[in-house]
Order: C-alpha cells, then structure tokens, then sequence
C-alpha cells in the first residue's frame, strides 16, 4: 500500500526525471538549436553537466551518509553498526561516481570525446553517466572502459562491479537504501521463475549493442559506409534503448519495478559479465549457515529478484544451500546477508573455479 504522500511524489518522481533527461538527452526537441544554449545552458554549463551534477551529487551524497552514519541501511534495526563490507561498498560507490563518472569526463573531457558521436554543439563531450557496449568500438575511453576496465574488475571482483562501481549501479545502490527506494525493492522488484527468465532479454540487448558498436566503427572508419542504416541503427538505440528502456522503464519506474530493472532485463554489460563472469578468477557465492529461521528478509531484500531464502531454508528447517554467479545474477551488494538478523548467511570466495 501506498501512502498518500508517497502517491504524490509519485505524480511528480516520474515526470520529473523523464522531462530532466529528456532536456538533457534531446534538447533540441524543446528549442530550436541556436536557442540551446541561452535556453538550458546554465552558469556556461551544458544540460549533460548539469544531469551528471545532479545525479552524482544524489549518488555521493547517498553513500557519504550511509559511511558517515556508521548504521546498517537494511532491514528495521537501524542501530545495528554497519558491516565493513557495506563500508567499502558505498566508499567505492562514492568515489568511482566522483572520480570515473564526474571529475574524469568533465575535467579530462577529451577522453570521452567520442569520434563520431558526441559532435553534437548543445552537449558536447561527455553525455553519459554510464556506459554502453558500443562506446567500446567507437572512442578511446569507451574502449578503455568497456574492453580494459570492466573485463579487470570482473575477473578480481566477479559481479561486484555492478553493485561497487557501475554508475547505473550506483544509484540504484544508493536509491535502494533511501527510506522510500527501499521500500521500492523490497515490494516491487519482480520475482520469480517468469522475471529471471526474461532476464535473458539482455542478450538480446548485447547482440544489439555489439551490432550498433560494429556499425558505427566501420563507418566512422570508412571502412564500409552506410549513412541511411547507421541512421536508423542510431534512432532505434536512442529512442527505444536509451530513452524508453533506459530512462524511462531503467530509472523511471524504480518506484513500480524495483531499482535493477535496467540492469536485470537490458543492460548488455550485464550480458557480457555474465557470460565473462563464469571464467573469471574471483568468483563469489552466498552461503547459508544452519542459523536460519525461516525469516525470508533476504529474498524480499534481493534487487536481483533471487530467491535467497530457498537455498537457506525449506519450511524454515535449514538448508545451508549457496549459490554463485553459475546460477543466478548475484552482484554481490550484500544486501541479504546484512538484513539478516540471525546472521544465516555470508558471502564466500569460489576458489579454482571450473567453468
Ligand atoms: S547490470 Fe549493467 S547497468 Fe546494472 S550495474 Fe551492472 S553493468 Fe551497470
Ligand atoms: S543475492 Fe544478496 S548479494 Fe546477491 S544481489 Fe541479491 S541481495 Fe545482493
């Protein structure tokens, strides 16, 4: 159940964050183009500085008093001290979103100037506070990213990138451990068999991005040009990707689907980790202890969807199951294992992993 004041946010939360990436993303849909700049520009700054400032500023601003505060972000008992493992989450979520997500782009913006893409006069350089598989093929700091970084951090870290580093992943970290974003993951995230099957749907969105990346690379390369199919490629990946599943449905609807909804369905990396994941040398798992009393905090607390409870416990008689990247979408933000007041589970390395 709602409440009334939660109803009223509501009304405003969903248009306001489309209508602010909307003038961020496509401005010239509001004002013809030589009024962009009198129109949005703000201080001298472009609309995608001043969506990143907001948006980093949300996501620091989170994780700094969540460390500052010294108390658990999960579960009723707020008094209950806050573990060492969700300190160095949220220290990481602070400074990969200040250093890699906003001082970089914006202090050494040449890094992200990408070739063929962000040429545009009304938001130049960086536009993205994340990025996709196809900036990989198409500017330096994409490739840096997308074929460098996260490969790295998978392979030490296994998923934990998504849930430490990932600047989609940050704020839905961050949003997730507000009163009310809570409140959104644990009575709205999908679960269920039907919900982890779709999320083979980013696959889908994989194939796609490595299509669009491989399409743009040739082109800009002139190595096989096709203006009028890069075009269309490109208003597909705008509209239907960035817009309506990325915004719109990724972060719009975290109050009705839960905060990882863009991360469980459409984001591609997701798909590569996913697939990369199973070969890498940390891999984590969750393990269930005979301590578990059948409580069932740690599934209604799993962005994922993951159904942790039924590897601790069957009929609330304990199981001490685990389970791993192999065989779910874990990113590993420790959220079950923190909510547990009897303490049933831990995290564990998977040592010589076997693919
Ligand atoms: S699933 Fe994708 S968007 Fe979500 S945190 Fe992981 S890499 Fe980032
Ligand atoms: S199973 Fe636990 S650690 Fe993994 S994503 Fe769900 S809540 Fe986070």
């Amino acid at each position: 159940m709602r409440s009334p004041g939660e109803k009223v946010f509501l009304i405003f939360f969903f248009p306001t964050v489309i209508g602010f990436y909307l003038i961020y993303k496509y401005p010239l849909w509001f004002v013809a183009a030589d009024e962009v700049e009198s129109s949005f520009y703000w201080l001298g700054k472009s609309t995608s500085f001043w969506y990143n400032t907001v948006y980093s500023g949300l996501v620091c601003f989170i994780s700094a008093r969540v460390i500052l505060s010294n108390k658990t972000p999960y579960g009723k008992n707020k008094q209950a001290p806050l573990s060492s493992y969700q300190k160095k989450k949220f220290t990481s979520i602070f400074f990969a979103q200040l250093i890699f997500f906003y001082l970089i782009p914006f202090y050494l913006p040449y890094l992200f100037n990408d070739k063929n893409f962000f040429q545009d006069t009304y938001a130049p350089l960086n536009k993205n506070a994340y990025v996709y598989v196809y900036n990989g093929f198409t500017s330096l700091s994409g490739f840096l990213y997308v074929f460098i970084v996260v490969p790295i951090s998978v392979w030490f870290l296994g998923k934990r990138y998504c849930s430490w580093f990932c600047a989609c992943g940050n704020l839905a970290e961050a949003i997730g451990v507000t009163k009310l974003g809570n409140k959104w993951v644990t009575q709205h995230t999908p679960r269920g068999q039907t919900s982890l099957k779709l999320e083979k749907l980013q696959y889908a969105f994989l194939v796609f991005a490595i299509f669009f990346g491989l399409l743009l690379f040739f082109d800009t390369w002139k190595i096989v040009t096709a203006p009028n199919l890069v075009q269309s490629v490109r208003e597909v990946q705008d509209f239907a990707v960035d817009l309506m599943f990325g915004a719109l449905i990724g972060v719009g609807a975290y109050p009705l689907l839960g905060t990882r909804i863009w991360c469980r369905y459409g984001c591609p990396l997701a798909g590569g980790m996913r697939l990369f994941g199973k070969f890498s040398k940390s891999r984590f798992k969750v393990v269930a202890n005979k301590g578990c009393k059948g409580l069932n905090l740690c599934s209604t607390q799993c962005p994922m969807g993951i159904d942790v409870a039924s590897y601790a416990h069957e009929n609330k008689v304990p199981t001490q199951g685990s389970f791993g990247l192999q065989n779910s979408p874990c990113i590993g933000c420790g959220g079950c294992v923190d909510i547990c007041p009897v303490k049933a589970l831990s995290f564990q390395k998977v040592l010589n992993p076997t693919p």
